[in-house]
Parts: C-alpha cells; structure tokens; sequence
C-alpha cells in the first residue's frame, strides 16, 4: 500500500527528558499503511511496548513487529533499547529488524556501544563472535542526499547541535506532505526554513537556558506566531506544566495524533 493515500499516525511511544521520573523517554512509532517507523529507542523497550499495546489495543505494537528504527543519535535515552531489540532478534527471528542512520552512527553503536553486551553468544559449549549484521540490517542514510524508504516515503537528515553525531529530520509522505523532527540539538533557526512544508515539527524544549547542546523554550518562543502554531514539544522535564509555552504545544505520551 502506498503510504500517501492512508492516514499517517504519530504515536508518541515517550516524550521525557533523560532526567524524567514521570516519562519514557523520547521516541516515537508513526504508523503509515502498513509500514511501522519508530523513531529512537530508549531502554525498557518490552515494558514500554506492552504499556502502549495493551492501552491503545494494538496487538502489532510488540517486538516482534519492531522492523524499521531510524536512530538519530547514541545518547542512552534514545538508542539504550537497541540492545534489548537485538537479544530479541536474534532468538529465531527470520527477517532482522532495520536500523536507519548515516555511516558514523552504525560505527559508533556497535563499536563503541552494542559490543559489550552483544558481541560473545553461547552457542552449546562455545563463545561465538557475533556481529551486528548477525542482530540488524544497516541502512545507510547520507546527509546529502535524501532516502527512499519505499510506499512513498522519503526521509532526508541533517547534522544538528548535538554529538557530533546527531541528525534532525523531515520525512514525507505521499505527495509532498511532511513531518519535520528535530532531535536533540541546540537551537538552529535554519531548520525551520528546511521545514517551510511541514505541517507538523516535532522539536525538543529545555526549560532552562544554560546549555549549548538542547534548545531553550526562551529560543523557540522567539519563533513566528505562525511557525510556533506548527511546534509540538517533546523531551521535556517533570515540571513542564510550570512553563508558559506561547503557541507551541506539548506532545502527550500514548497519544495517537492523525497527521494527515
Ligand atoms: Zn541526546
Ligand atoms: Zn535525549
């Protein structure tokens, strides 16, 4: 089915910052004909999985069915259930989950990350090496260039503020309508011209600005009127209900919102 003539859902799977106590944190499952993209993978995934299956009766919603991951960064709140994603696809499962993400973020999760605890299996009496292409299929995504993930959806990255390796992003569904996201990054006033099209931007808030690597609500309320009314906030802290958000709203955790 192609993705352009169906509904497209975002379901925000968490929306905390890496100090929540309240959230999961941030990460996303958008629903496109039968395509199934979550976006970042924070750990407790089976909890968090079960959670959102058993409250929205969805049964897909299960590690099973957890096939296509873009992974925007390898902080520990956004890539720390990767490795609970590979113990699980592993065990028998036929096709190995895709993991979308330039060439430096592939290196860094396995080399750097995913090795301690995936690297050495017990096969009978022996330790086996194993690999990352032996958990995940690698997608190689390019910043110069956009991706055709197929059903008509596109994905295009670009480096922000962040590790040096961290990309936000627009995706596009159909014909031309699209949904920007900007990950972790310090505040960057061009990724709004990038995301002139999209009627819905998903971008993270920092309560307090004392920081260079995460974007200041004071930042973003400086935006248009017009281009706050696009913003849905996530990644925030246990006391977002304190703050004064201007036209921007904040994405609610287990919501289903219909993009288009
Ligand atoms: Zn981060
Ligand atoms: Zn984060």
């Amino acid at each position: 089915m192609n993705a352009g003539t169906s509904l497209v859902k975002l379901i925000p799977l968490g929306v905390g910052h890496s100090s929540t106590t309240c959230f999961y944190y941030t990460n996303y499952l958008i629903i496109a004909g039968e395509r199934r993209l979550y976006i970042d993978c924070p750990p407790y995934l089976l909890k968090m999985l079960r959670q959102h299956r058993e409250a929205l009766r969805d049964p897909d919603i299960c590690v099973e069915k957890y096939s296509e991951l873009i992974l925007t960064h390898t902080h520990m709140d956004h890539c720390a259930g990767v490795e609970e994603l590979g113990y699980m696809s592993i065990r028998g499962r036929p096709d190995k989950p895709k993991i979308y993400a330039p060439c430096g973020i592939h290196r860094s999760l396995w080399g750097e990350s995913l090795v301690a605890g995936l690297r050495w299996r017990m096969e009978g009496e022996r330790f086996v090496a194993k690999t990352y292409e032996d958990y995940f299929t690698p997608v190689y995504l390019d910043y110069e260039m956009p991706f055709d993930l197929g059903d008509g959806i596109k994905i295009e990255i670009r480096r922000v503020r962040h590790m040096p390796e961290t990309f936000g992003l627009k995706l596009t569904f159909g014909s031309g309508i699209s949904l920007g996201y900007s990950s972790d990054t310090g505040f960057m006033p061009e990724l709004f011209t990038w995301w002139e099209d999209c009627s819905f931007i998903i971008h993270e808030v920092h309560f307090k600005p004392d920081i260079q690597w995460h974007t200041s609500l004071d930042e973003l309320l400086s935006l248009p009127e017009s281009v706050q009314k696009r913003i849905w906030l996530c990644h925030y802290t246990d006391d977002y209900m304190d703050y004064d958000t201007g036209y921007m709203r904040y994405l609610e955790q287990g919501a289903e919102y219909t993009l288009f």
